[in-house]
């Protein structure tokens, strides 16, 4: 949740998180996470922001680090990623156990 930049109500940023790395100067990679906005939309005063340049214009940072949030992000991914798995072999024991066609 980001405030809105024209009436400060509570608004939405729309956007992709990615992970990211810096490289110190002793040449350890130090893990991040960088969320990047694309869209904004405001339900209070209608303001909608359809790409980065807009938002920046507009005063929105669509840059924002959370690389505080990199354990839970992982979790979150593997958990999805266990889950597709699960799902895909589910669907394939069905499969194999679906009566043939005569
Ligand atoms: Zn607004």
């Amino acid at each position: 949740m980001i405030s809105c930049p024209v009436c400060r109500s509570d608004a939405v940023l729309l956007g992709a998180t990615e992970p990211d790395g810096e490289v110190d100067e002793d040449g350890s990679l130090l893990p991040g996470l960088t969320f990047v906005g694309a869209a904004f939309e405001c339900d209070a005063c209608g303001l909608q922001l359809n790409d980065y340049d807009e938002l920046v214009i507009a005063g929105v940072d669509p840059v924002i680090d959370r690389s505080s949030e990199l354990d839970r992000w992982y979790a979150q991914m593997y958990e999805d990623w266990a889950y597709e798995e699960w799902r895909e072999r589910e669907s394939r024991a069905c499969q194999n156990n679906a009566p043939e066609a005569a």
